[in-house]
């Protein structure tokens, strides 16, 4: 399978702390990877370095085999690549419609006229929001805002898709409808790494991990394998929160 990304001894420093520490991982075409580890670990730091949001001390970031690190967000955006925040940022004074039309404009689409306007309909439906297109996202609960939020990463089309803890703050049974909108998603053929710490939705959804420990990549394989290895057990054992 040819590789969507390359991630090449990525690293990533705020003054003395090295929050990504040489890190190397492909993503082939189609493939729903968890990047997993305690907090603190650089996940976060890790997919802002992907989506462009932060400027990498060194390493080397390729898009389809194309570069993309050093690239502005938007360039990237352009490329292919669209994200959702683990703090959700949606534009709350904006109905959901008018949210995901924001995300097409952000990528060069069209963000008017009926055939805008029908797409994002059709991608509102798609996260089970059908017949709420025209409700303010302020007046939407937690979880509808995240279905927002997943529509407007999804208007562009990219060929990756970054979720940074989507999954978080659901209840149970609103986790098992977000489990399966991701694996709805992933089965569509997209790209998807998912930043994640609720193990039962990586056990189901992801065919491979990629783990990170105080900013070092500690293991790489099969879901199962890795949720099983010693060393990522001792990794999780050690953190509090996790
Ligand atoms: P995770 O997402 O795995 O919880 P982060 O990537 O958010 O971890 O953070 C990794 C480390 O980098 C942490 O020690 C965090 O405090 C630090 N860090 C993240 N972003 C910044 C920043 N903009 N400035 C300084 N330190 C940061
Ligand atoms: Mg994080």
């Amino acid at each position: 399978m040819s590789s969507v990304l390359s991630v090449v001894r990525m690293r990533k420093t705020f003054g003395g702390l090295v929050a990504v520490n040489d890190v190397s991982f492909e993503v082939a075409e189609g493939e729903l990877i968890g990047l997993i580890g305690p907090n603190g670990s650089g996940k976060t730091t890790m997919l802002n370095l992907i989506s462009g949001a932060l400027r990498p001390t060194s390493g080397e970031i390729r898009l389809a085999g194309a570069r993309i690190s050093g690239l502005p967000p938007e360039r990237i955006a352009n490329e292919g690549i669209a994200r959702t925040f683990q703090l959700v940022r949606v534009l709350s004074s904006m109905t959901a419609a008018e949210n995901v039309l924001a995300g097409a404009a952000f990528v060069g689409g069209h963000a008017w006229g009926g055939h805008a306007q029908a797409s994002a309909y059709t991608l509102l439906g798609r996260v089970g929001l059908a017949g709420r297109e025209n409700v303010p996202v302020s007046a939407m609960t937690y979880i509808d805002q995240k279905r927002v939020e997943l529509a407007r990463a999804l208007a562009g089309d990219p060929k990756l898709l970054l979720l940074d803890e989507w999954l978080a703050g659901l209840n149970p049974s609103e986790l098992l409808i977000g489990i399966n909108l991701i694996r709805e998603i992933g089965r569509e053929g997209r790209t998807i790494i998912m930043v994640e710490h609720v193990m039962d939705a990586i056990r189901t959804l992801c065919t491979r991990c990629v783990v990170m420990d105080s900013g070092v990549k500690i293991a790489d394989g099969a879901a199962a394998a890795v949720l099983a290895d010693p060393n990522v057990i001792r990794a999780y054992l050690g953190d509090d929160d996790a």
